[in-house]
């Protein structure tokens, strides 16, 4: 019998099932509001995180790509791909998974599902930056784009910004009814609508949600209204985008890290001049957010590792001693470090 692997050896590995099991046991809002306290107060220390643009592999039908970060400490990346084609084949739009790793040894210490995970991180951002940008007293947000996201969008904007109603759209309305059934119960007024243009009525906050491979026009000049914060969360790829280009020229933008949102984000149909603001200066108070009732703010999200990072380090805290995660004998552990091919020998008898 081959000797056992330490303690060390072991990573945590959560999976679909025990994430969901430890978001049921903290409670959803909670994990939200959390994850919100944990990216903001990791965007408060941006200059001691090591920063890259996500290394992306595009296809004619989609983008996989690799995100890393480190604050020294602890390393992190995600895996996640993006394929709007994919709900038709039945399959996901966007799945990931993701890896803390320990500095000083270089040893994994967590491999997590992040497909779950991926729509809390995101939903927790646009609250936590909501919460900075969007008016003062909002209590209507439109949702457009009823897919994988969005109820998690909704949550945390109800939880972080309290939003108490929702209004609904999507082109197929099979989606919107979806998140409308998924949605009752959660305190929330759900309002389902039949075009984009009405779910803006009376709403404070919009958020566009919607997957497509394409420079789509989501959102029209016409339809936006003075004093609103955007929440732009689909258009996240080169050639990916959801707002006309006029909407951009009238607003106020917020962006996570511009090296990839100049690639990635709404920003890709500006000239390069134009001014946008970092949004972890207006966290640490460095500038100013929104500065009149009647600006529009817009937070150009296309997802950053930073904010991956801080969604690991609190999964890999949240679990500690709880049944949520299994041990995976992923790191080979010779009794002698140096006698790698020993262990492997000795594991033939
Ligand atoms: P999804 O495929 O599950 O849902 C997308 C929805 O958009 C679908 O219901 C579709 O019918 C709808 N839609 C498409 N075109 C539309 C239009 N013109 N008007 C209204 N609705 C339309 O995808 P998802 O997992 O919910 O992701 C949504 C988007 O968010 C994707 O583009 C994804 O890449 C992006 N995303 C961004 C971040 C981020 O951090 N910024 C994180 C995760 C996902």
């Amino acid at each position: 019998m081959p000797p056992l692997p330490s303690e060390l050896a072991y990573v945590p590995f959560v999976s679909v099932e025990h994430m969901m099991a430890l978001v049921h046991h903290i409670g959803i809002e909670t994990v939200l509001i959390d994850l919100a306290a944990e990216i903001e107060a990791d965007f408060k220390r941006w200059d001691l995180f090591d920063k890259t643009p996500r290394v992306a592999s595009h296809s004619d039908v989609g983008v996989i790509e690799l995100m890393p970060t480190s604050d020294g400490e602890m390393y992190g990346f995600k895996y996640v791909n993006g394929h709007p084609k994919n709900t038709k084949e039945g399959l996901q739009t966007v799945t990931a998974f993701g890896l803390l790793a320990e500095v000083n040894s270089g040893y994994p210490k967590l491999l997590s599902e992040m497909t779950v995970l991926t729509a809390l991180r995101t939903a927790a951002t646009s609250a936590m930056v909501a919460k900075h940008l969007a008016p003062k007293g909002a209590t209507t947000m439109a949702m457009i784009g009823n897919g994988a996201q969005s109820e998690f969008q909704c949550l945390a904007f109800k939880a972080i910004c309290g939003i108490d109603t929702v209004r609904l759209f999507d082109v197929d309305s099979a989606a919107t009814r979806k998140c409308a059934r998924n949605l009752q119960g959660s305190g929330l007024t759900v309002v389902p609508c039949k075009t984009g243009e009405e779910s803006m009525e009376g709403a404070q906050i919009i958020t566009t949600c919607t997957a497509d491979k394409q420079y789509a026009t989501i959102l029209t000049d016409n339809m936006i209204g003075e004093g609103v914060h955007i929440n732009a969360i689909g258009g996240d790829c080169p050639g990916k985008t959801e707002l006309h280009r006029d909407i951009l020229l009238r607003s106020n933008i917020f962006v996570e890290y511009p090296e990839q949102t100049w690639v990635e984000g709404e920003i890709q149909q500006l000239e390069k001049d134009h001014p946008i603001t970092e949004i972890w200066q207006v966290i640490t108070g460095q500038t100013e957010g929104r500065r009149t009732d009647k600006e529009i703010t817009l937070f150009d999200s296309v997802g950053f590792a930073i904010e991956d990072f801080s969604a690991l380090r609190y999964i890999s805290k949240a679990i500690v001693g709880t049944e949520f995660f299994t041990q995976l004998d992923m790191l080979a552990d010779p009794d002698d470090p140096r006698d790698l091919f020993g262990m492997l020998q000795r594991s033939a008898s």
